[in-house]
């Protein structure tokens, strides 16, 4: 199957699933994250981010649009496009250049750069389940089947 569903009972668990995410990357890989505000976008990339071997935090980079991570073994690139005016600046930033094969690329409010950004491996809905969170991911590719066979077993 193509997806996976899962209940986020606290922040830790939250951040446990991005750690997953981490450990199950093959190559590189693309994730869009989806949710309204304060569903836990930043909290999951939080968990990639620090499973890929960061240890200091990790915070939206809200006015650069974009916060690298060149940590030793991979090059992870932050998104945050929820501030992005016109598309065509990311056009003028060279989006398309930091997403490389062996590069991790995640995405917050992917859908304000439709069409300038590439396609995911991976979708992640993050939602409200009263004070916890659920989460849906969804694979579109074999790359992205392939980390959702490997966190869900
Ligand atoms: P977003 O990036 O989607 O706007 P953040 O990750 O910045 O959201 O914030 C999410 C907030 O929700 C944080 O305060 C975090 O502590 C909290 N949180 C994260 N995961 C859970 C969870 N599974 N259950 C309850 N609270 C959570
Ligand atoms: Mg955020």
């Amino acid at each position: 199957n193509s997806t996976l569903t899962l209940s986020l009972a606290n922040e830790e668990a939250t951040v446990e699933l991005g750690k997953k995410l981490a450990s199950a990357i093959v190559e590189g890989a693309v994730f869009y994250m989806h949710g309204d505000l304060g569903a836990g976008k930043t909290t999951t990339t939080r968990g990639i981010v620090q499973g890929l071997g960061h240890t200091g935090n990790v915070k939206s980079p809200t006015y650069t649009l974009v916060e690298p991570y060149e940590l030793p073994e991979k090059s992870v690139y932050h998104f945050d496009l929820y501030r992005l005016g016109d598309p065509e600046e990311l056009e003028f930033m060279g989006i398309r250049d930091y997403f490389a094969a062996d590069a991790v690329c995640i995405v917050e409010w992917p859908e304000k750069g439709q069409g300038f950004i590439p396609e995911p491996d991976i979708d992640i809905y993050l939602a409200y389940d009263g004070d916890a969170r659920k989460v849906t991911l969804k694979a579109h590719n074999e790359r992205g089947l392939q980390v959702l066979l490997t966190i869900g077993s």
